[in-house]
């Protein structure tokens, strides 16, 4: 290992310690890290990819963003299966150029921040919110010399009250459909974006209203999910409400039917992007006819939006009051770039 890379990964090293670490014994700087749960509780272990060209482009999101979002796309998962974060490994594969420059800087620190340590800055930011440490990971160059891409690969280790996790397959005929904040606001942004680039150029420094790059998890409202039995079944709304919604329905079993005029659609966002954008991470669930669910839970507002029912043979499985009329919505895949 050369000097500069040894001056790296003791940069990222101090800054990650720098997080809580109630969740494990262990951390960086050993062979794993050793994690420690609590009595009553099981592990849950979500991994997601975050790769350029596919998920961000490098002139269009801020490095802040693009770990940011990295980040709250794992601990969405874990939120939408009632469990608390309790760690982070974060593998990280960049181009030569990239590479080079983090290596550079992490020597001469603090003069100048490289894409690498913006990187960091953008999950670590999301990771101190939600008091959950980096335990481990591994940072490589990418081979394909000017072909090569920044590829993330992010795992969350989550803990749920054993036997309590929230499982896509846990609804009922009869079951109310709710979700939680807004939808298609990251679909209308990145809309936005594709015009207009330029307009997000300062987008890093303001963060919050910008559902595209900065979305919140809903860690909170999972956790109270479970801890106030209110749901039956949930799942984050990651590939647009029509396919995840699907998700529900094949694992439950059933069928379900939204009312259009009950959806919560962001300003700015279309009904469709309500229906089909992806990327607004928020929690779709079922919820027993006869439980009270508040209006809000964990500061985020939750929205009444349909009802699950007995699955038909020869009928659609999900189906779209509008105007008046009952038709057949069709899952709809989310395109990235
Ligand atoms: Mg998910």
């Amino acid at each position: 290992m050369g000097e500069r890379e040894r001056a790296l990964l003791e940069r990222i090293r101090a800054r990650a310690a720098g997080a809580a670490r109630s969740g494990i014994r262990v951390g960086i700087g050993d062979d794993a890290a050793v994690l420690a749960v609590r009595r009553g509780e099981e592990p849950v272990v979500t991994t997601d990819f975050s790769l350029e060209d596919v998920h961000f482009r490098r002139a269009w999101h801020p490095p802040e963003a693009v770990g940011h979002k990295c980040l709250a796309r794992g601990l969405s998962d874990v939120a939408a299966m009632g469990a608390r974060p309790v760690a982070v490994f974060l593998s990280l594969s960049v181009p030569a150029e990239l590479a080079r420059a983090a290596k550079r800087k992490a020597a001469s620190w603090p003069q100048g921040l490289s894409w690498v340590d913006r990187f960091y800055d953008g999950l670590l930011g999301l990771a101190d919110e939600w008091q959950v440490p980096l335990a481990g990971g591994d940072l490589a160059q990418a081979p394909g010399g000017k072909d090569a891409r920044v590829a993330a690969d992010i795992v969350v280790v989550g803990a749920a009250e054993r036997g309590r996790a929230l499982l896509r397959a846990g609804a009922r005929a009869g079951d109310v459909l709710y979700v939680t904040g807004t939808l298609g606001g990251a679909a209308a942004e990145l809309r936005d974006l594709q015009r207009t680039p330029a307009r997000f150029r300062g987008v890093a420094e303001e963060k919050a209203g910008h559902p595209h790059f900065f979305p919140q998890p809903r860690v909170a409202v999972g956790l109270a999910l479970v801890r106030r039995r209110l749901a039956t079944a949930a799942i984050d709304v990651s590939d647009g409400l029509s396919v995840d919604l699907q998700h529900l329905c094949e694992e439950s079993g059933l069928q379900a039917e939204v009312d259009a005029a009950l959806l919560p659609v962001a300003a700015g966002a279309t009904l469709k992007d309500a229906l089909h954008g992806g990327d607004d991470y928020e929690l779709l669930f079922t919820a027993d006819p006869g439980t009270r669910v508040p209006r809000r839970i964990g500061g985020v507002r939750v929205h009444r939006i349909g009802r699950m029912l007995r699955r038909r043979a020869g009928r659609a499985q999900m189906m779209l009051i509008a105007d008046g009329r009952k038709d057949e919505l069709r899952p709809e895949g989310w395109e990235h770039f």
